[in-house]
């Protein structure tokens, strides 16, 4: 009752009384939420159902970004970060390199590696057996986040096999978790657009629907503030929270503010602080059946996303060291945050970080007792 007598909004006061009551809230009630600027309103309901559901905890990882190739057969206008094979900034990491890499990493104390890549055609999936294999000869316990649902569909149909036993193999070989990349917004016309040559948002669910039947954990994305309407947003919402419905295997959404630099993608305007409010508070509310809503900081900076961490968000992203995708694409964050930092950041918005991975298990880190620094 007392978050339904805290909200002014009439429209907002019915979706309050859905949250309330557990009934989920409608596409009309996302488009609502979506263009309303009555903020505190709608941040009061998210900020109910993130305490509902995850009290003052917020989570953390300690992680390394792997991106073993930047060469694209797709070279999708949405992209800064690919190219072609023989440009000057195409690269192919060997496997050599990659142990390195994860060698290094490993030394400062990662718990999981997060790996996605370009479509090259030079790639079978014997490379990927062979990549995941080796990591986890490192360090068996480390928790491998890999490929896209993109990356699986083309591993499938570039090596004749059924996706099916690219996950069965790829699992086999050390994958204990998937990415949500990809996804973009599922409406057909804007993904014609910004990403014409990529699979299909029906096709996108398809794989997500059999990576959570073999037992996958997997978190979906949702890519936001290019050409798309409110009304594409809610779409893919309700999409995202129908596979949910079926499979609930999603543990995580992601949305993923997009920047403009070096794409071929005519940007309306750069972000609002309002518009990153809206699009995380609507998130929290429509997706009631998928338990974890994380903000990248490198993506929105990191004062918004400790706003964002009191309006719905529980999980603030990762240390991501060597993160490449966004900051080909103009990010002016740091591409690396460390574990002391993640921690204060959390901390000084009165909540207790928990260091996790993709499957969410508390790591313990020694601090994870301390209390509220305000
Ligand atoms: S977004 Fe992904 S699939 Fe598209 S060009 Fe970039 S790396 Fe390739």
């Amino acid at each position: 009752m007392k978050l339904i007598n805290d909200i002014k909004d009439s429209t907002l006061r019915a979706i309050a009384r859905k949250v309330e009551d557990d009934v989920p809230v409608s596409r009309q009630d996302a488009v609502y939420m979506l263009q309303t600027n009555n903020i505190l309103d709608l941040a009061t309901i998210a900020q109910f159902m993130r305490l509902r559901l995850h009290g003052d905890v917020a989570y953390y990882g300690v992680n390394m970004n792997l991106n073993y190739t930047n060469i694209c057969e797709l070279r999708c206008p949405l992209c800064a970060f690919s190219c072609n094979k023989g440009d000057k900034k195409a690269y192919l990491l060997s496997l050599d390199d990659i142990e390195k890499k994860v060698k290094i990493a490993v030394s400062y104390g990662i718990d999981e590696v997060h790996i996605v890549g370009g479509l090259n055609q030079d790639l079978d999936i014997a490379y990927f057996e062979q990549m995941f294999t080796s990591i986890k000869s490192i360090k068996p316990d480390i928790h491998i986040v890999a490929l896209t649902a993109v990356e699986y569909d083309y591993i499938a149909r570039k090596n004749n096999l059924s996706l099916e036993e690219v996950f069965r193999r790829l699992i086999n070989a050390g994958v204990n978790a998937m990415p949500g990349g990809g996804a973009e917004i599922f409406s057909p016309e804007i993904r014609n657009i910004i990403a014409p040559k990529k699979i299909s948002g029906k096709r996108w669910l398809e794989v997500m629907r059999t990576a959570h039947n073999m037992g996958l954990k997997t978190n979906a994305t949702m890519l936001y503030n290019h050409i798309e309407s409110a009304e594409d947003i809610a779409d893919h919402l309700w999409q995202i929270r129908a596979l949910q419905d079926e499979t609930n295997g999603f543990k995580t959404f992601v949305p993923l503010q997009f920047h403009g630099k070096n794409t071929a993608i005519f940007q309306r305007h750069a972000t609002t602080g309002y518009d990153d409010i809206r699009i995380y508070a609507t998130s929290r509310i429509f997706l009631h059946n998928v338990p974890h809503l994380k903000v990248l900081w490198m993506y929105v900076g990191e004062k918004m996303a400790q706003v964002l961490l009191r309006l719905g968000v529980d999980d603030m992203g990762a240390t991501y060291h060597d993160e490449k995708i966004v900051h080909s694409a103009g990010a002016n964050t740091p591409d690396y945050g460390s574990e002391p930092y993640l921690r204060s950041l959390i901390k000084e918005v009165g909540l207790i970080p928990v260091r996790t991975t993709a499957a969410y298990n508390k790591i313990d880190t020694g601090n994870n007792n301390e209390s509220r620094s305000h």
